[in-house]
């Protein structure tokens, strides 16, 4: 895999230290701090090793732009989003290489909305960034530390039924990977009355396994949900904006269900539209369908779910890869609320999250990375137009192949430098075949395969 820095919709992310480093951060908090209008800043960090290093690098930049300095410490992303979009008046900056490996790190950049920053305002910044226009106010700013923990749990325990929950008692094992659920989920989950065991919670930012919540990374997961007999297992990511979970039995669910339950939940009690990216599960469209709530589909990205939801005034929507976004509380992705609401459906329900999930109908995915050197995508991208051009296509992000018993996605990742392909499919033999044909595909055009 090479080492290039990543630039996306989602922020900025390499290895450390030779993609990112204090310099490369230090720019870009003179950056930031010359695009932010306002004059506060919120920073926090997950909770990788190299953070540290790089936030004393951030907050320096930031205080020579004048800016003032709101230190969150090691805190969740959907915390950090939640402040910035309550106080109105100000920026906010995570440390966080999300989902990736311990040994990457990178940059989240919110808008004074609470949400990243979308494509116009990237490119406005990296303009800053690149042609290093840079203001050094000749008084900097000052440093003052913020702790909205109880506000933000609360804001959620709002939102949901927690009496009927707290009712409930639910047993519940969390897998926080050594990332900030390590310092936040046991304290969260415990206020709404779960008897909660925690895996993976020190030491902080060595992870102990591949830190992306999905199916591959569940079993030790699920193995504690079967020796502590759970009434549910989750997982979180090292900054705690994506979920995944398994049932009470131990089976893996994986990640694209916690969008699926979040979004019935949330239409059960409130009909309006619904958004979700281009590589979610067609379980929405299911599932929207049955409450004549029509679905919007946007780009990959946090900010392109977040802007469309806005405009249509959506009720619930997200991301399949575990990430809910429930507007009441905030516009951002958020483990916390996800694991509210399901929660709160079984609690309501009154059933085993299994029983539950027997009325959800049955898809197969397959979600793979393709390391692929960035100068072969467009080739590969247009091969794949040209060849399935009699085709239901749709070419908002990468190539979508829509047929009627399944898609095919391959888009070019922001975050990390590999491929993303995603196939969904309504039975199991399709998936494998499937899979076959886009390999054979890459193979007559000599593309690289793992
Ligand atoms: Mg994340």
């Amino acid at each position: 895999m090479n080492d290039e820095l990543k630039i996306s919709v989602s922020g900025i992310r390499g290895k450390y230290p030779d993609s990112i480093n204090p310099e490369i951060v230090y720019k870009f908090g003179l950056a930031y701090g010359k695009f932010l209008k306002e004059k506060k800043v919120y920073v926090g960090r997950d909770t990788r090793l190299s953070g540290e290093v790089l936030l004393y690098s951030l907050i320096s930049s930031l205080l020579i732009t004048g800016k003032d300095v709101f230190l969150t410490g090691i805190s969740p992303t959907p915390l950090i989003e939640f402040i910035v979009e309550k106080d109105r008046k100000a920026g906010g900056v995570i440390i966080t290489a999300s989902h990736n490996p311990s040994q990457y790190n990178g940059i989240k950049f919110l808008s004074s909305k609470g949400t990243f920053l979308n494509e116009r305002e990237n490119k406005k910044l990296m303009e800053i960034y690149k042609n290093e226009k840079f203001e050094i106010k000749e008084e900097p700013g000052k440093v003052f530390t913020c702790d909205k923990t109880t506000e933000f749990f609360e804001e959620i325990y709002k939102n949901v039924n927690k009496k009927e929950i707290e009712k409930s008692k639910f047993k519940v094992v969390i897998d926080v990977c050594q990332g900030v659920g390590a310092l936040f989920t046991k304290s969260f989950l415990e206020g709404l009355g779960c008897d909660v065991k925690i895996l993976n919670e020190k030491p902080y930012g060595v992870f102990s396994h591949d830190p992306e919540p999905k199916r591959e990374t569940l079993k030790q997961l699920s193995f504690n949900v079967k020796k502590f007999m759970a009434d549910i297992g989750f997982a979180q990511d090292p900054d705690g904006d994506r979920l995944a979970m398994v049932d009470e039995k131990g089976q893996i669910i994986g990640e694209e269900m916690v969008l699926a339950l979040s979004v019935t939940n949330i239409l059960e009690k409130k009909k309006g539209p619904v958004v979700v990216n281009l590589s979610t599960s067609s379980i929405i469209d299911d599932i929207a369908g049955k409450f004549n709530a029509k679905v919007y589909r946007t780009k990959i990205g946090e900010v392109n779910v977040v802007e469309k939801m806005k405009r249509v005034k959506s009720v619930i929507g997200g991301e399949g890869n575990g990430g809910v976004i429930f507007p009441s509380v905030h516009y951002g992705r958020d483990s916390f609320v996800g694991m509210a609401l399901i929660l709160e459906y079984m609690a309501t329900k009154g059933k085993k999250i299994s029983e539950i999930l027997k009325d959800f109908p049955e898809y197969f995915m397959v979600k793979k990375k393709i390391p692929i050197s960035s100068k072969k995508i467009p080739v590969l991208m247009e091969k794949l137009k040209e060849t399935y051009r009699k085709e239901r296509l749709n070419l908002l992000d990468g190539v979508k192949i829509i047929r009627k018993d399944g898609w095919i996605h391959i888009r070019a990742s922001g975050t990390e430098p590999v491929l993303r392909l995603i196939i969904e499919t309504k039975d199991r033999e399709k998936l494998r075949l499937y899979l076959e044909e886009f390999e054979n595909f890459c193979k007559s055009y000599d593309f690289p395969q793992k």
